[in-house]
């Protein structure tokens, strides 16, 4: 499960992996917060080539509501019961970026609190790479396969992409920071996060958070 700014976060930051789980059989998720009607139908085009779930909260903006955002997160988490998020990272400059993270990650520590029945235990959480470059990514994961189909998905947020004064700046920039990251692990792609271990608690409900090693489960 992604949870994302703004429509084409999903598409460069995650793209690659979520179409990676779609051939392990698995559906993900992504939260878009933030857009207008224009940039909610491209998420959704988007979303269909990733083979994503497209769960839209259309926010104004990040200034009002926040009590009831987090509320209804935990209640998204606790429904979709994700084995992982993935969220934007902390070197990312965009403030609506920073202000995601924050509270995704506030949402995924209290989703797992036993104070509910229905309490759900997030064991990984993800940082992606959208505006800024990870300075120290924990996780590669090779998208040789699916770089082209991400490219896809991102060529559907036209609004953004096809600007006279962007384009070809996003496809551009999504295959040479993945020619980077593959580079760095012997792939033709790759996709890079920051992986976060959440900290173990007591939970009589929810899962208990395992020692696997994470990484190599993707
Ligand atoms: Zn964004």
């Amino acid at each position: 499960m992604g949870f994302f700014a703004h429509s084409d976060d999903e598409a460069i930051g995650a793209g690659g992996l979520f179409l990676k789980e779609a051939e392990a059989g698995i559906k993900p998720v992504a939260v878009l917060f933030f857009g207008n009607r224009e940039r909610q139908a491209e998420f959704k085009k988007s979303c269909e080539i990733l083979n994503a779930k497209p769960i839209i909260l259309g926010l104004k903006d990040r200034f009002a509501g926040r009590q009831e955002l987090f509320e209804k997160l935990v209640s998204i988490i606790r429904e979709e019961k994700p084995l992982y998020c993935i969220t934007h990272s902390k070197y990312d400059y965009h403030p609506d970026h920073d202000f995601v993270r924050k509270i995704a990650l506030e949402a995924i520590e209290f989703a797992g609190h036993d104070t509910a029945e229905k309490a759900w235990v997030v064991e990984h959480v993800l940082f992606s790479e959208t505006n800024n470059l990870l300075p120290e990514p924990n996780i590669i994961v090779d998208i040789s396969k699916t770089l082209e189909a991400k490219i896809r998905a991102l060529e559907c947020h036209k609004s953004q992409v096809m600007a006279d004064h962007k384009q070809g700046y996003y496809p551009g920039s999504v295959r040479k920071k993945a020619e980077l990251r593959g580079l760095q692990i012997g792939a033709q792609y790759g996709e890079a996060f920051e992986e976060l271990r959440m900290p173990i608690h007591a939970n009589c409900y929810g899962k208990t958070r395992g020692i696997e090693k994470f990484s190599e489960k993707i």
